[in-house]
């Protein structure tokens, strides 16, 4: 589902989801549906006509005319700010979308899908657990979700509970901190939290990496490593180093 042209979207819903990152609804008339791990541009307009492009994974999916955004604000950053800390309901601004055609998760396969995020990426992964889990097929999901600390979780709840109700195998991997009572050791994703965490090759799963570049690049390199065939590994990168 792709459609061409600058369209104006209104937000409907900003709510806190960790202390640097927000979830954002935009309302977007005529909206054709999307699918799980597609993205929207979102272009902003000054008074003075100077605009600015960013691209956003869409954490939401299927039908409707309402799109969820999780915005990860980088502190120095010129568009993240303004849509972390000050765009409010009843702001509009411009989309283009559904965008992109493969980085996608659609029902109906029959191999086994390993997701890896690395902070925000956690956006277009959100929608490929929460269309898993709504046609079914969670049990054939496992996620590996690398944050700073807890508190730095996007949909920290809601993945708990579809861990618990839904079957998606979830690990959690904290780089910085972990929280009290925490058994595992806090660092980097390398080898070793790969092969503890995720399908093995010979299960022959679709992955798919999502993240700020580095994150990325390095765990790619690693699943290739471990014995992933490249064509089965597809990546999405954030930007950043
Ligand atoms: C397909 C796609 C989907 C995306 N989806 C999301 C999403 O769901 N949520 C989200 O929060 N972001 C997402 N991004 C990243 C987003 O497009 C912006 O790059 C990000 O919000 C920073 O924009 P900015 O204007 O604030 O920073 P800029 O002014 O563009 O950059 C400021 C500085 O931060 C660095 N930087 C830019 N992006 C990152 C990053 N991701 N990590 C670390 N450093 C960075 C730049 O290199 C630069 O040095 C996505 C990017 C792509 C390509």
């Amino acid at each position: 589902m792709t459609v061409g042209g600058w369209q104006p979207a209104r937000v409907v819903d900003a709510v806190d989801a960790t202390p640097s990152a927000r979830l954002l609804k935009l309302q977007v008339p005529g909206w054709p549906g999307n699918d799980a791990g597609q993205h929207v541009d979102i272009r902003l307009t000054a008074e003075d006509g100077y605009q600015a492009v960013r691209s956003y994974s869409i954490g939401s999916y299927g039908p409707g005319d309402t799109i969820e955004l999780a915005v990860d604000e980088i502190p120095e950053g010129e568009v993240s700010p303004y849509l972390v800390r000050d765009v409010l309901p009843g702001d509009e601004l411009e989309v283009k979308g559904p965008l992109g055609g493969y980085f996608v998760w659609r029902p109906g396969g029959v191999e086994p899908v390993q997701l890896i995020a690395g902070g925000s990426g956690i956006v277009p992964l959100m929608a490929m657990v929460r269309a898993a889990r709504d046609a079914g097929a969670a049990a054939s999901f496992r996620l590996l979700y690398s944050v700073r600390t807890a508190e730095d979780a996007i949909y920290r709840d809601e993945l708990a509970r579809v861990a618990t109700d839904g079957g998606v195998g979830l690990t959690w991997r904290y780089t910085r901190a972990a929280p009290t009572g925490w058994q595992g050791r806090v660092g980097r994703v390398d080898g070793d939290v790969l092969r503890g965490a995720t399908w093995d090759p010979d299960r022959q799963p679709i992955v798919y990496v999502c993240g700020p570049t580095g994150f990325v690049e390095h765990v790619a390199d690693a699943l290739v490593q471990l014995g992933h065939p490249s064509a089965r590994i597809r990546t999405e990168r954030f930007g950043g180093a």
